[in-house]
């Protein structure tokens, strides 16, 4: 880039034109980038802003709840109180996906055992899956030393839960799901894979998109925001990794995490 151009955010692209000549097509791309920093600063603010009134709301339905002694109240009171809890779940991943957007990767880096990592997500999410008397099993396979990783471990964490909560969610009574940690010889891989229901492949590339679901009337009961898998995309993009989905309709699904194997 030239010091003659003001902007930071120059995009080059140079092709081969005639003889011994190149055409050069510079993009000043300045404005979208300052549209989506307002985007980014617009979405933290209502978010933070909306958060205070929400908990007073929280609290008071749930006393009005809990002290109600007419009947004809308890179902709108339990709705009430329903929907301001999904409405703070919502806030909660927005706040989460726009930290995740405006920190610097590399934000509280140490190092983590990624076994271990992932035994405690296991027995987090056991409570969910034996609710609904599903198997949910941990295997690490052909990692030779203990499989260390330099990232956040908060985000880490918030990344395989929500792909351990998704396939409980989605998956029936009795279901059958796994975790698998395995290497070769350049990456590490992570999987969640479930017997569920399988997500048509036209709804594959959008998962990752925020508020992006793929049947809202059916998936209304299971309690999701629709930010989860936006979430574990951005955590690992600032971890150099990449999530790849495969599924069939009636058979289940596999979100695997590939990690470049830590030199
Ligand atoms: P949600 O809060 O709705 O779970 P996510 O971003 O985590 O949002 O997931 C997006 C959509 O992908 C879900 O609404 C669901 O339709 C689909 N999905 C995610 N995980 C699975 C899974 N293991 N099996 C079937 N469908 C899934």
């Amino acid at each position: 880039p030239s010091p003659r151009f003001p902007s930071k955010y120059l995009q080059f692209q140079i092709t081969p034109f005639g003889n011994n000549e190149r055409l050069i097509v510079v993009r000043d791309t300045t404005q979208l980038h300052n549209l989506e920093k307002m985007r980014q600063d617009f979405v933290a603010n209502v978010s933070h802003e909306l958060r205070t009134p929400l908990t007073v709301i929280n609290g008071y339905v749930e006393t009005l709840a809990d002290n109600n002694t007419t009947p004809a109240w308890d179902k709108p009171l339990q709705q009430m109180l329903q929907q301001a809890k999904r409405m703070s779940l919502l806030i909660n991943d927005l706040l989460v996906l726009s930290k995740l957007e405006t920190t610097e990767a590399g934000h509280n880096h140490k190092a983590i055992n990624v076994e271990q990592l992932l035994q405690v997500v296991k027995s987090e999410a056991d409570v969910l899956s034996s609710e609904k008397s599903q198997t949910l099993t941990l295997i690490c396979n052909n990692t030779t030393k203990p499989l260390t990783l330099q990232g956040n471990e908060k985000e880490l964490h918030s990344a395989f839960s929500n792909l351990v909560t998704n396939a409980i969610k989605y998956t029936q009574a009795e279901g059958k799901i796994s975790i698998l940690l395995w290497q070769d010889k350049n990456h590490f891989y992570v999987s969640v894979s479930d017997n569920g229901p399988g997500i048509e492949a036209k709804h594959l590339p959008r998962l990752t998109e925020r508020f992006y679901r793929v049947d809202a009337s059916r998936n209304s009961g299971t309690g999701g925001t629709g930010l989860g898998l936006a979430i574990v995309k951005h955590v690992l993009m600032r971890h150099d990794a990449e999530l790849k989905i495969t599924s069939e309709v009636g058979k289940g699904s596999v979100f695997m995490c590939v990690f470049p194997l830590p030199q």
